[in-house]
């Protein structure tokens, strides 16, 4: 505690002015603080950037005792440490990297009731020695930070995060606050429940990020595409995500190699190095990290201008939470998505190939959500959010579709170029074929296999390979082409293609968009 033990308790309002230096709180603060400072149990679903820390570190302060916080990462609790302590909280974390007598020292002063917070990690706090010595100290609250990792629903399950629900258990007049920037109903239900929390209130803020516009583009040449990306940027920091390890070693060479200031980060680097990319990342001496998901978490970067997928992520719930690092500062800030049907294809395949069949059948879901956020016509950011149950029924004017909507055309012979290319050589082609095809190109493959004298060599010469790219993606997106993955990717026609090729009905097709266009996000009135 704060206060001496003579004086009044300090309000939490007091606190918020006296040592965090805020004037007022932010929308549900002041309720979460409240209802933990009574001793209540408490969720919190709140975006990165929301304040959440505020949440239990005011309550840890005015209740008497001290705040026991589980938090996964070790950089995290060290900052969080060390702004609690500039501020002139007694604060300290207990983890792996302290020497014997210095972690001696701090549980001695523990169990002193020296601090007002100490933050724990969850394989450090479930050691028995450590919880029986917990049964002996003064305990304020337990907070559960990143929440979401008890849950298999989360995008980031943890098992020791599990075996947490134990603390209710033991230690059931304390307070538990879980807080986490997860939004989706199931996983928040899950938390619930595998913490064991009583009668919690359920604190959700809203989720949109006003200052991240949106935008989806076809995955065409994802190299050049996000080269040139990169370029419009003016030095802004950015995040690429992609879904192997080989590819992110793969593009951040490439990247290096056009003389971007770049670095890669996945779990395969060891520790030392990947503490050393995201240090450079942080104290910008890189501009760019191409990195898997395990990227992320605990990177406290507020200027981060933009976050590119080279891949589709699985679940909206993923996608949120990398778009989610840029634009923590509340500046203009984007998330680009580089899509392709192709990539969406083999994404279902790996879910089909899971073992469990339950778990299958609700990724498939995510997926196909992740797939519509991809593929909508309408507001993206109204997709998002309605994911989240949060319900609006106005377009945001910052997404690529509020700001050039699709502009529909009559696509029938365009579809009918396409198709009969495709039955012309057999469905045995894949895309690009098909295209260097429409396109009359002197290629010695296409010579070598006659394909030169088809009737539909060149029929597509007036528009560009993007263009058909573009094009052929939304005849597979109507289920007229089918993509077959097992095949090498050749394109087939499926039964709806019929009455097409023969023109009885129409085909209203969006124009596509082509180049990345340089303007500058705004950030919306
Ligand atoms: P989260 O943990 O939800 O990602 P943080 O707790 O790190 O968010 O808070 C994000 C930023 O907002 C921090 O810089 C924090 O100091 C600031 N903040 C939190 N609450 C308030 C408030 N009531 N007034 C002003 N700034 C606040
Ligand atoms: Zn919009």
């Amino acid at each position: 505690m704060v206060s001496d033990a003579a004086g009044p308790a300090p309000n939490a309002q007091q606190i918020l002015k006296d040592i965090f230096g805020y004037s007022a709180f932010r929308d549900g603060q002041a309720e979460v603080i409240e209802h933990t400072i009574a001793g209540k149990d408490v969720l919190v679903l709140l975006p990165t950037g929301g304040g959440k820390s505020l949440c239990y570190q005011i309550p840890a302060i005015v209740r008497e005792g001290t705040g026991i916080v589980v938090s996964p990462l070790i950089s995290l609790m060290q900052d969080q440490v060390e702004q609690l302590r500039e501020a002139g909280v007694k604060a300290a974390y207990l983890n792996s990297s302290l020497s014997n007598e210095e972690y001696q020292a701090r549980v001695k002063k523990l169990q002193d009731g020296f601090y007002d917070i100490i933050y724990v990690s969850p394989e450090r706090l479930l050691q028995r020695a450590f919880l029986n010595m917990l049964s002996h100290t003064k305990i304020a609250l337990f907070a559960v930070d990143e929440a979401h990792c008890v849950s298999h629903w989360g995008h980031d399950f943890r098992q020791d995060y599990r075996e947490l629900g134990m603390l209710k258990q033991r230690f059931h007049d304390i307070p538990v606050i879980g807080l986490t920037a997860t939004a989706d109903t199931t996983t928040q239900q899950d938390i619930q429940i595998q913490l064991g929390l009583d009668e919690p209130l359920v604190y959700k803020g809203s989720f949109d990020r006003p200052n991240i516009r949106y935008r989806v583009i076809a995955k065409y040449k994802p190299f050049e595409q996000i080269v040139t990306y990169i370029r419009q940027q003016d030095g802004g920091s950015g995040i690429i995500y992609c879904n192997s390890r080989a590819k992110v070693d793969d593009l951040s060479a490439k990247l290096h190699r056009q003389g971007f200031r770049s670095a890669a980060y996945h779990a395969g680097m060891d520790a030392d190095e990947r503490a050393w990319v995201q240090r450079q990342f942080i104290t910008d001496k890189i501009d760019v990290v191409v990195a898997t998901v395990a990227f992320g978490m605990g990177i406290n970067k507020s200027n981060v201008r933009f976050v590119v997928h080279h891949d589709v992520p699985r679940s909206i719930e993923s996608y949120y939470q990398e778009t989610g690092r840029a634009g923590r500062d509340g500046l203009p800030a984007e998330a680009l998505l580089l899509f392709d049907e192709k990539d969406s294809a083999r994404v279902k395949q790996w879910i089909e190939q899971g073992n469990l069949a339950d778990r299958n059948a609700i990724e498939l879901q995510k997926f196909a959500a992740m797939e519509a956020f991809a593929e909508a016509q309408t507001c993206r950011r109204q997709v998002l959010l309605n994911y989240f149950s949060e319900f609006s029924d106005k377009a945001c004017g910052n997404c690529d579709i509020c700001l050039d909507p699709p502009r529909p055309f009559d696509g029938l012979q365009v579809a009918q170029k396409v198709l009969s290319c495709i039955l012309r050589v057999q469905q045995q082609y894949a895309t690009q074929y098909i295209i260097d095809i429409l396109r009359g190109k002197n290629l010695k493959r296409l010579q070598e296999a006659g394909h030169d004298k088809l009737s539909t060599w060149g029929i597509g010469k007036d528009h560009n390979d993007q263009y058909w790219h573009n094009i052929i993606n939304q005849l597979i997106h109507r289920g007229l082409i089918r993509v077959d993955i097992a095949s090498h990717a050749v394109l087939r026609l499926t039964e709806a293609a019929r009455p097409v090729l023969k023109g009885e009905i129409a085909v209203e097709l969006a124009t596509p968009r082509l180049e990345i266009k340089a303007e500058k996000p705004v950030k919306p009135a």
